[in-house]
């Protein structure tokens, strides 16, 4: 059956195994993308039972990487990455060399010739851009200075590896150490200038041209009112940009969609394109985590350790270890160096390619592949401990001194493991500090009504520590950060986020720690009210009925 469908069985059986694991690796608290991993595996050729197919599975994971990179640029302005460069680009680049030198050392230690050494290096000095951007999406660091740097770090990588690709066939015979004299000088700079050409020629359509027609297309479809449309869209720019880029400029399908991404960044439709691609993007980066999975083969864990471990080294201590020393050389805090240090502890999508190309060149032996693919793999796994150990470590920093070094974009990296209880009493419990939440909490803070809020975006909890407000950086649905809002104590909860779902889950836990406590929520309608009703809201307030009320006062009519 599955033979005559590969695309249809591909994403289905990914996407349910994806599911099944996921939900396992959550329950037992681990990282979701654990799960993906396993799922993957268990459809990989490795292991007994369904294989999928592993050429449709890549090409569904690549469409996973240009919306990812899509919704990167979008908050991602050019000025950003100016800002970075500075650090960014000498930072990748020495990280690439440490990491390549410590690889070609391992290459000549298990008796590879020294063009096998540096495929091989090479491939261990690139990160993956989907591992990567979901650990910063996972803790919100993004749109700070340290994920700012990091993925400026990323799209650096990218252009070296575009490069890499282009250049290795050409230098494959002199890596070989053959035919060495019969290389001119020109038949090595030619393809370089060529691929540098083609990359700025695309970024300057971008910028020229890609910059007026792009937001012009999105405003014009905005303006029919039709959303299948706008979401249509969306989509068409970021994956035919990313297609376009690659096919025209030999760019890679990432670079091409976050230039695409960014050049809508900062206008009022980029908050809607973001929120339109994510569903896909997520199901499709779930996609890229099994794609991932299915190249592994257990077994070379058992057959070779020793190689497969020292691997890992490079991946996980030698090119964070390059990494945090050159951040920390460029004057910048403890804390930027080891976040960009763990987010670059991975290897993945491009060592694939180049380990491929490199075995396809007769430069690097199978067994290189293998070991890349091992390393990829378990760095991939180890990645999310890698941060857990991170956010311990950072933790009590951030406690002791919330507003150091990063200025405004400093914040805590996850809602922490053991979050004090405020010892307010009598307060107002407030959720979510956003259109609906600040007004409230500007309200409570004139009537001298002391308050507590929780709010998931910690930028916004940074703002209101500053101004002396007691609040916590978290999903109100998890029962450390709602417990620690003192409850039993408090004079009523408001639950001002617009999401009724999570809204009533939020309710139901507060109800469990206090039966008696006045609660108030926020709707869009009806079936919304009654739902927040069902799971204990005392008091429920439909936006819309506020507004139509409001329109209907201005003429006079109650
Ligand atoms: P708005 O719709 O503009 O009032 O924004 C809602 C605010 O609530 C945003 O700032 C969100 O970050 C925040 N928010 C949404 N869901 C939650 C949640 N489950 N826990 C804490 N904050 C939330």
């Amino acid at each position: 059956m599955h033979h005559a469908t590969p695309l249809i069985s591909t994403v289905v059986v990914g996407l349910v195994l994806a599911f099944a694991f996921g939900a396992i690796a959550q329950r037992i608290r681990v990282s979701p993308l654990v799960g993906y991993l396993v799922a993957g595996i268990l459809m990989g050729p490795f292991t007994p039972g369904y294989v999928a197919d592993q050429g449709v599975a890549n090409e569904l994971a690549e469409i996973g990487v240009i919306l990812l990179m899509f919704g990167v640029g979008l908050h991602f302005s050019l000025d950003d990455l100016l800002s970075v460069k500075a650090i960014a680009i000498p930072g990748a680049i020495v990280q690439i060399t440490v990491a390549t030198l410590l690889g070609m050392g391992l290459a000549g230690f298990l008796g590879w010739s020294i063009g096998a050494g540096v495929v091989f290096g090479l491939a261990l000095s690139v990160a993956s851009t989907v591992v990567l951007l979901r650990a910063l999406q996972e803790r919100r660091l993004i749109e700070t200075e340290r994920g700012r740097i990091a993925v400026g770090w990323l799209i650096v990588e990218d252009i070296a590896m575009v490069l890499t690709l282009v250049m290795l066939p050409v230098l494959a015979d002199l890596l070989k150490g053959e035919a060495a004299q019969s290389l001119s000088v020109q038949a090595l700079l030619l393809p370089l200038a060529i691929t540098l050409g083609k990359v700025a020629g695309f970024v300057i359509l971008m910028l020229v041209i890609g910059r007026r027609v792009i937001p012009w297309i999105l405003h014009y479809v905005a303006h029919t009112g039709s959303r299948e449309l706008f979401r249509l869209s969306v989509l068409a720019i970021a994956l035919g940009v990313a297609y376009g880029a690659a096919i025209l400029f030999d760019v890679s399908f990432a670079l091409g969609a976050f230039f695409a991404g960014m050049i809508l960044a900062g206008s009022e439709l980029s908050q809607r394109a973001a929120q339109e691609t994510l569903p896909l993007r997520d199901a499709f980066a779930v996609l890229f985590f099994v794609s991932v999975g299915m190249l592994f083969d257990p077994m070379i864990v058992v057959r070779e350790p020793g190689p497969v471990l020292a691997t890992l080294a490079i991946i996980v201590f030698g090119k964070s270890a390059a990494a945090f020393v050159i951040v920390r050389l460029f004057g910048h805090p403890n804390s930027t160096a080891l976040t960009i240090s763990a987010s670059l502890a991975q290897i993945g999508e491009f060592s694939f390619i180049l380990a491929g190309l490199g075995v396809s060149l007769a430069l690097l032996p199978e067994r290189g592949r293998d070991l890349v693919l091992a390393g990829a793999i378990l760095s991939i796994l180890l990645n999310p401990i890698v941060f857990a150990i991170l956010d311990r470590f950072l933790a009590p920093r951030d406690n002791a001194a919330p507003r150091e070094c990063e200025g405004k974009n400093r914040e805590s990296p996850k809602p922490r493991q053991d979050i004090p209880v405020t010892d307010l009493k009598n307060h107002v419990v407030l959720v979510g500090y956003g259109r609906v939440g600040r007004y409230v909490s500007d309200g409570l803070k004139r009537s001298g009504t002391p308050q507590y809020v929780i709010e998931d975006n910690s930028d916004a909890v940074a703002r209101l520590k500053a101004e002396g407000l007691q609040s916590v950086t978290g999903n109100a649905v998890d029962p450390e950060v709602i417990g620690s809002a003192n409850l039993p104590a408090a004079r009523c909860l408001l639950v001002a986020i617009p999401d009724a779902f999570e809204g009533g889950q939020v309710i139901e836990k507060a109800r469990r720690i206090n039966p008696s406590l006045p609660i108030v929520a926020r709707s869009h309608s009806e079936e919304e009210t009654d739902h927040l009703k069902k799971h204990g809201a005392t008091d429920v307030v439909m936006g819309e009925h506020e507004i139509a009320k409001a329109m209907l006062a201005g003429l006079g009519i109650r």
